[in-house]
């Protein structure tokens, strides 16, 4: 985790849209975990690859306490959670154990599911789509659960397990 001359400070925990939409803050810190780093890697286009590596920077990589990561799964089936994917999960456990060390953690997403469950663990949330977007994306569906990609995002349910689908951006253009 961080230097603990750091606590009282804003910490920002940033998922793939959140770097893909090249949010930055010009106080505080800024985390994420090594799932989300693996997708903007694997998601991203190519021609917007060096912008990415150059948020990647500013974001620390932080792996969540084991102890964190199994109060995310517990809540997540006790409200029947199921949209969330592996790198979500670390993302609360990350902002969770913050939280306790007396950090200000704040989720920055375009994702509903981790929002959601953001909101039922009292840690603030940026809802990045509702801010001042600059880049176009093109999104497309996965399910969390089986790994399943599709072409558009429908909102609905993957065809082959029936989880509910996530989405996640493929490709930017500047407006
Ligand atoms: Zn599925």
């Amino acid at each position: 985790m961080l230097d603990p001359i750091d606590t009282g400070k804003r910490v920002y925990v940033l998922d793939t849209s959140a770097i893909l939409f090249g949010f930055t803050s010009i106080e505080g810190i800024q985390v994420t975990c090594r799932e989300v780093i693996e997708e903007v890697k694997f998601g991203g286009a190519a021609p917007y690859r060096a912008e990415l590596m150059k948020n990647e920077a500013g974001a620390k990589i932080i792996e969540p306490s084991q102890k964190y990561v199994e109060i995310v799964r517990k809540k997540m089936s006790e409200v029947g959670e199921v949209g969330l994917s592996e790198a979500d999960i670390k993302l609360l456990a990350i902002a969770l154990e913050f939280k306790d060390k007396n950090f200000h953690p704040v989720i920055v997403s375009a994702d509903y599911s981790i929002q959601n469950m953001a909101l039922i663990f009292n840690v603030n949330v940026e809802k990045i789509i509702h801010r001042g977007v600059t880049r176009k994306i093109k999104w497309i569906s996965y399910c969390p659960s089986c790994k399943w990609v599709g072409g558009v995002f429908k909102g609905g349910r993957c065809p082959r397990c029936g989880a509910r689908l996530k989405r996640r951006p493929t490709s930017l253009s500047s407006k």
